[in-house]
């Protein structure tokens, strides 16, 4: 037993790692293997293009460096993710990536993409944007020829033939890696398994940087060893983590919110849920399962940066508490996030209506008010405590 809880440190331990120093991982693949590595934007990017071109897709992650160099390129009042990516290419980090690429087009995020072609003005990046209005007929149509596009593109860079049986062996290898991420967390929501809510970001938010066949080896052998070990008990409050788009949170959160006495049962952050929601059809057309994806994704998880009348976020966030029975939601919000702050009274209008407890926290890149954060965390773990008493009574 000994052995085997050393193992899952060591394990997680290389995910944290990978993590802290998401651009030390890719300059160590790139000398390993000899290939390209290109850069992504979140949150819809379809990395199985780049990987069946033989290059590694990494999504761009925000860094903890305080932002300077990067300060006067794009607007103070942008999201900490868009100003630190700015800023990362503004000191040159990102020059490890043979290329930027992305489908997504917040106006946040075009400022940093403009920023970056502005930083490095010899790096190829290239925007396939995908339409956002998800209802129309013509947006399936827009959808094909940006991945038409984009496949070009990505072929023009590496130099590589993306030929189809490289992209469903690219869509069969993430697909599996989704779902064991995907079973982990239903063996931790479901108690059988312990793992900290910043080991389990670690987790996902690896994925996003890690060769998948390693990361899904590593993934596969954790998941063995943890069904052999018993998780802690403990009457902790069950909550739901909702939003924080496009980069992790701060593993302290997390930590704060568990010494409080709760239990982060589900989720729907990007670096968790919603980045491994939805696999790709393995069979048909492979660029058609693609774009199938695309659309597939927002009903999934749908998002604020996505518009359909036929999915809305706070009935999927009911339907998850019923799911989970989770007592109540945190929201993550990144500060200046305009997607998210548009929809968040639609969602606040939800929980009153349905008496659900939550709490909103805002984030930003420097400086995390713990101490100011864990009162608030505290008594909404005490609102729910008192409503379990009136309930049982
Ligand atoms: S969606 Fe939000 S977090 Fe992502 S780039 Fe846009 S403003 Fe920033």
């Amino acid at each position: 037993m000994a052995k085997a809880q050393d193992r899952i440190r060591e394990i997680v331990a290389r995910f944290e790692t990978v993590c802290g120093d998401y651009l030390a991982y890719v300059a160590d693949w790139k000398a390993r293997t000899g290939r390209k590595a290109l850069g992504v934007l979140p949150m819809n990017f379809p990395v199985e293009l780049v990987q069946a071109s033989g290059a590694l897709p990494v999504v761009i992650q925000e860094d903890e460096d305080p932002i300077t160099d990067g300060r006067n390129l794009i607007y103070e009042y942008y999201c900490a993710y868009s100003k630190s990516i700015t800023d990362q290419a503004a000191k040159r980090k990102l020059d490890i990536f043979d290329s930027i690429l992305a489908v997504d087009h917040c106006v946040a995020l075009l400022g940093a993409f403009d920023a970056m072609r502005y930083a490095a003005p010899q790096r190829p990046v290239y925007l396939a944007q995908f339409p956002a209005s998800m209802d129309e007929a013509s947006s399936v149509v827009q959808v094909d020829k940006r991945l038409q596009e984009l496949r070009v593109e990505i072929e023009r860079i590496t130099g590589a033939v993306i030929d189809d049986d490289a992209l469903r062996a690219a869509i069969r290898l993430r697909n599996q890696d989704r779902q064991a991420i995907r079973q982990l967390m239903d063996m931790r929501s479901s108690g059988r398994i312990w793992l900290a809510a910043r080991e389990m970001q670690a987790i996902v938010q690896s994925s996003m940087i890690m060769d998948t066949a390693e990361h899904l080896d590593l993934l596969s052998e954790l998941k063995s060893l943890l069904v052999d070990c018993d998780p802690p008990s403990g009457n902790r409050v069950k909550l739901h983590l909702s939003g924080h788009f496009c980069h992790a949170p701060r593993p302290e959160l997390y930590d704060m919110f568990e010494a409080c006495g709760i239990a982060i049962i589900d989720d729907d952050l990007y670096t968790g849920y919603r980045f491994v929601s939805t696999d790709v059809a393995e069979e048909g057309d492979a660029m058609a399962a693609l774009r199938d994806w695309y659309f597939n994704r927002n009903v999934k998880a749908p998002c604020s940066t996505r518009a359909q009348k036929t999915v809305d976020w706070e009935s999927f966030l009911l339907d998850k508490l019923d799911e989970s029975g989770a007592e109540g939601v945190i929201i993550l919000m990144a500060k200046f996030c305009e997607p998210h702050m548009l929809y968040y009274p639609e969602l606040r209008k939800a929980f009153h209506a349905h008496s659900v407890p939550y709490l909103l926290i805002e984030t930003e890149h420097e400086g995390l008010a713990l101490e100011m954060l864990r009162t608030r965390v505290e008594s909404l773990v005490e609102t729910i405590k008192r409503r379990r008493t009136v309930q049982v009574a």
